[in-house]
């Protein structure tokens, strides 16, 4: 008998227009219990190496997790996987709101969808029923006309609508998805896979209910009550609530690690027009949340003055002001909001879409590029005008748009010169807004994670760096005893972010939001284990939990040392390890030399070979995976 889960993957073939049930069983959903899990397990037994990832041969995997749609805070996620078409590597991003949650209720684990239409379509999920539909009418048009049109076919007013905008439909190599027209896969370019196979939206209604299929449905509704509590009590979460993300960036620029200038500065002259406070005053209209989360961290913008910005996608995340505002040297909170209602709109990742403009910028300042390049933009750092047309030419492939959406490491090959040295990237992914030359624990993840560089692989750094707080004695049930200074960079910092690592992947294995689970947040890891055993019926330990993450990671780098990347590529940009130029960390760089002892560290503690970076066959065998070291052939 299975509890939590419906064990049905929707199998999609594109190419034939064919849609058909697949039974999943128990023991495997053990194994990999959803999300970035049974994503990483089905992409690699199923996808050939060296596949193209815009085609045809790619697979897109949505995957929910055990809890996605539980009722309790941040029980929202799933993870969108394929190959990335910006890394070349596996490709992964987790998104909340509603789609994930109504997926689950309509008894669906996964879709799995493979081949290339031949002309545009949509999925139309309701509960059992499927349906491939022509979507030629609706390609490029906008998510909000699209979601109303889909609503009214489909005659169903509640249907959750993921889909493409313009970007991802152009191929914009870090094209996102969207649902609920706010909530986006944002990363690793899982929205340009789905355009290139023609299909413009997933729109799914599901009339289930979550606690029918759990084991006890009881330990999982008193969750529920005492989490809505919990919330007001945890800095952390409390903090998200009043102000959101938005609230983070003073707090990073008094700690100089505000990204500014393309990593040039970790301070920003121009801060106070960027902070919450400007924000609430300028920007603000609403407080939104996603799926059944009384956190609500999710904010509601609308502009009428120097730009005009709709409130129907969403208001920008501290990423996006740092990336649009401070890191291209903006203090326009206006321009900011446009810029990020555009890639919203267009769905394209907003951290990678405003890294792109910085590098531009920065090739600009230094003549690699000139306004022939540009269709006449005066790209300099500061021109906010500049800032939000480049983003249009981005979505719309035109002028030096069209190199932008390729990624910055392939724009500055073709660029040439010092542009490599101005392409923020990890793997061809840009780094997130968050200077790892003041936390280096993010810099590991930057550097270690199989899809790039990405900020949600672990809990930062300040998180465990003081003994006394709440956060550090969440993390005891996870073996984590010593708290470390941010900037400590050693073995002993490896381990502890090996271990939150596995916490993490575990936590986009069953579904769960970043902003929930303790040690960043206000679940704590024994609230976590009794809703895995209520929803299961299985008798786990937090062991076990660690254990499904670290399977996860395993996978995914073996998908990884199947394409050919090795340590080589487990590596930060050249300018992390410079001095900052200005702030409270001004002259301070990393270390090349601790860095490299801590990564050697990091691949020892994980059973990893520290120069191919390929698992031992004692940990695979660990794990339950030495399936995959054959497959492989490692
Ligand atoms: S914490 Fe915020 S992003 Fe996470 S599930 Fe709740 S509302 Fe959504």
């Amino acid at each position: 008998m299975r509890y939590g889960y419906s064990g049905k993957i929707l199998r999609v073939d594109l190419t034939n227009r064919k849609a058909w049930a697949e039974a999943l069983d128990e023991e495997t959903y053990r194994l990999y219990p959803g999300g970035k899990a049974l994503a990483a397990y089905i992409l690699l037994r199923e996808l050939g190496p060296g596949t193209d990832p815009l085609g045809s041969g790619n697979i897109l995997i949505l995957a929910n997790g055990l809890l996605t749609g539980a009722p309790f805070s941040t029980a929202t996620r799933f993870s969108a996987v394929a190959r990335s078409p910006l890394t070349g590597a596996f490709g992964e991003s987790e998104a909340g709101g509603f789609w994930g949650p109504e997926l689950k209720l309509a008894g669906w684990e996964a879709i799995v969808m493979t081949g290339r239409a031949a002309d545009p379509v949509y999925l139309w999920i309701r509960d059992d029923q499927v349906e491939i539909r022509d979507a030629r009418h609706l390609w490029k048009r906008d998510p909000e006309e699209v979601q109303a049109t889909i609503r009214q076919e489909t005659t169903e007013k509640l249907a959750r609508v993921l889909q493409i905008g313009l970007g991802a439909e152009n191929l914009v190599r870090f094209g996102a998805l969207t649902n609920e027209l706010r909530h986006f896969n944002g990363r690793s370019g899982m929205g340009a896979v789905m355009g290139s196979k023609q299909v413009k939206a997933v729109a799914v209604r599901g009339t289930g209910k979550y606690l029918e299929t759990a084991y006890e449905s009881q330990p999982i509704g008193d969750l529920g009550k005492r989490l809505a509590r919990a919330v007001k009590e945890h800095p952390s979460s409390w903090d998200l609530q009043v102000k959101g993300t938005p609230g983070l960036t003073a707090g990073l620029n008094a700690a100089g690690i505000l990204p500014t200038r393309n990593f040039h500065q970790g301070a920003f002259e121009g801060v106070e027009k960027l902070r919450w406070e400007a924000y609430e005053k300028e920007l603000l209209t609403a407080r939104r949340s996603c799926y059944a989360c009384a956190v609500r961290c999710k904010r509601e913008v609308k502009v009428d003055d120097r730009y005009q910005v709709t409130d129907a996608y969403g208001g920008p995340e501290y990423e996006t002001i740092a990336g649009f505002g401070s890191n291209c040297g903006i203090d326009d909170l206006q321009a900011v909001a446009k810029a990020n209602e555009l890639c919203n709109r267009y769905t394209m990742d907003s951290i990678s879409t405003s890294s792109a403009v910085s590098f531009a910028m920065e090739c600009f300042e230094h003549g690699l590029i000139g306004p022939k390049e540009t269709g006449g933009l005066a790209l300099h750092f500061g021109n906010a005008e500049a800032m939000v047309r480049c983003v249009e030419l981005i979505a719309r492939r035109e002028h030096i748009g069209d190199l932008l959406a390729e990624g910055t490491r392939r724009a500055a090959e073709v660029i040439g010169g010092d542009a490599r040295f101005f392409a923020m990237q990890v793997k061809g992914q840009e780094l997130p807004m968050h200077d790892p030359r003041g936390k280096v624990g993010v810099g590991l993840g930057y550097a270690i994670n199989e899809a790039g560089a990405d900020h949600l692989t672990a809990a930062h750094d300040p998180t465990l760096s003081n003994p006394d707080s709440l956060s550090f004695r969440g993390a005891q049930p996870l073996g984590i005893t010593e708290a470390l200074a941010p900037r400590e960079l050693s073995a002993r910092k490896a381990r502890n972010y090996a271990v939150l690592e596995n916490w993490n992947s575990f936590e986009k294995a069953i579904g769960l939001c970043f902003f929930g689970p303790a040690p960043r947040s206000f679940i704590p890891v024994e609230d976590v284990l009794t809703a895995v055993r209520a929803a299961s019926g299985w008798d786990v330990d937090i062991q076990d939990l660690l254990r499904i993450g670290e399977r996860a990671t395993n996978l995914a780098r073996l998908f990884n040392v199947r394409e050919g990347f090795t340590r080589r590529e487990d590596t930060l940009p050249e300018r992390l390890f410079q001095p900052l130029e200005n702030g409270a960390l001004a002259g301070i760089a990393i270390s090349r030399e601790e860095f490299a002892l801590a990564m050697t560290a990091l691949y020892e503690l994980k059973g990893w070979d520290p120069v191919t970076t390929v698992p031992s066959r004692t940990r695979l065998a660990e794990l339950g995976i030495e399936w995959a070291a054959d497959l492989v052939g490692v």
